[in-house]
């Protein structure tokens, strides 16, 4: 009987469940809830708890102790920020074996480098038409004199200490307590392996790596969205018996002025005058696709302010597909000023327009007749405005906002 099942149930699995069982919950859960697949904040939590579940129970020695005294067992040994503690990203590497582009491989293949992200700006123009960018990098490869060995070929030994690792595990249990902790090695001083010093590399200084810029040409094709990502497969930093990363860039749509997108469709906001919203009329505006979009209301229909019309197929490019979305457009209508007509001319419309809405006043219901004049912002201070103004007063006693007052 276990103390307490809350990991358990994180990963849903019985307390029973076998190490493959445990694997394979697990896996399930991180690609559900792993930020790169799922950006809710939920998620996110999810995922540094599903992996603590992981780490926890996917080791003998400390899933024992969970068993027998619950989470407050395990305090130190790799609590929340705990010595020896993993984060949930460590936990996915090691088990992926890198980021998404391990997925699939055994957990237990190479060691794969980080991937290195970087975001890539794109108006909704370059996203239309589509555009290719150069990006300088500067990353870590192999020493191209030593071929990453770090000395003369056969010279450098394994450190037999670490086994090459440069680190060591050192586990400790006190009572029901496990701590580790990852020390430096002592015998190569971290580097892993065993040169002398004439034999070092000159070049690389026996580090078995140097920086070296490099150019990426990145290919934004029409269509893509927010967040879509071009890889360039192995292209992160080079280190000796890793499998480098990859590098990816990520898509950072810009908001545009004029237009608004939802997946593929593009929305628009039009202003119509009057006369045009009334009696039709030509209006046009430019596209992101660079051309000028002319439409034409017709005689006879109304534009109402607020009303939304779709012009088919004339939205952002569906990417790898070759149709568009639809382009919506809402209306305003513009309205014309004061006294734009006299008031005999006035007299004209109601010949046209449909007659005025009668009022109704509710029988017995004394009439009160008032009058509409302009707002004046001094005058007509909502009671909200003017708290806002007394508090602003208060809080700026001895800011600028006094002193101006008082000269
Ligand atoms: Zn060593
Ligand atoms: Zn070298």
């Amino acid at each position: 009987m276990v103390k307490d099942t809350k990991f358990y149930d994180l990963l849903g699995v019985g307390p029973s469940a076998s190490d493959t069982e445990l694997k394979k919950a697990y896996r399930k859960a991180a690609l559900k809830y792993h930020p790169d697949k799922n950006p809710s904040p939920e998620a996110a939590e999810k995922f540094k708890d599903v992996s603590r579940a992981y780490e926890v129970l996917s080791d003998d020695q400390k899933r024992d102790v969970y068993d027998q005294y619950g989470e407050e067992g395990l305090s130190g040994a790799g609590g929340p920020g705990g010595m020896g503690g993993m984060g949930a990203d460590d936990i996915f590497s090691q088990f992926f074996g890198g980021g998404f582009g391990g997925m699939g491989g055994a957990s237990r293949g190479p060691a794969r480098g980080k991937d290195i992200k970087h975001s890539i700006g794109c108006t909704l123009e370059e996203l239309y038409k589509g555009r290719t960018a150069k990006l300088a990098l500067n990353k870590t490869i192999l020493c191209k004199s030593c071929e990453g060995r770090g000395g003369k070929e056969g010279k450098v030994k394994q450190c037999s200490s670490c086994h090459g690792q440069g680190i060591k595990l050192v586990t400790r249990q006190m009572g029901p307590m496990i701590q580790r902790f990852q020390t430096t090695c002592e015998v190569c001083q971290g580097t892993g392996d065993i040169c002398d010093a004439k034999d070092r590399c000159n070049v690389c200084k026996g580090k078995k790596t140097q920086s070296e810029r490099k150019i990426l040409q990145v290919h934004i094709d029409p269509g893509m969205k927010d967040g879509q990502r071009v890889v360039f497969s192995g292209e992160g930093d080079q280190e000796p018996g890793v499998t480098p990363g990859d590098v990816i860039f990520v898509v950072d749509e810009k908001p545009h002025e004029k237009f608004n997108r939802k997946g593929n469709d593009l929305y628009y906001e039009a202003e119509v005058d009057l006369l045009t919203a009334l009696a039709g009329g030509d209006f046009g505006f430019q596209h992101v696709s660079g051309e000028f979009v002319k439409l034409s209301i017709l005689p006879g229909e109304v534009i109402a302010p607020g009303a939304t019309k779709v012009v088919e197929n004339q939205g952002m490019p569906i990417y790898r597909h070759g149709g568009r979305g639809h382009l919506f457009i809402k209306f305003s209508v513009k309205f014309p000023a004061n006294h734009f007509a006299s008031e005999e001319k006035l007299k004209e419309l109601e010949t046209i327009l449909p007659p005025r809405t009668k009022i109704v006043v509710p029988k017995g219901v004394e009439v009160d007749e008032c009058d509409l004049v302009d707002v004046d912002p001094y005058r007509h201070q909502t009671a909200a405005r003017r708290d806002a103004y007394d508090t602003d007063e208060e809080e700026g006693a001895a800011g600028s906002g006094v002193q101006c007052q008082s000269q």
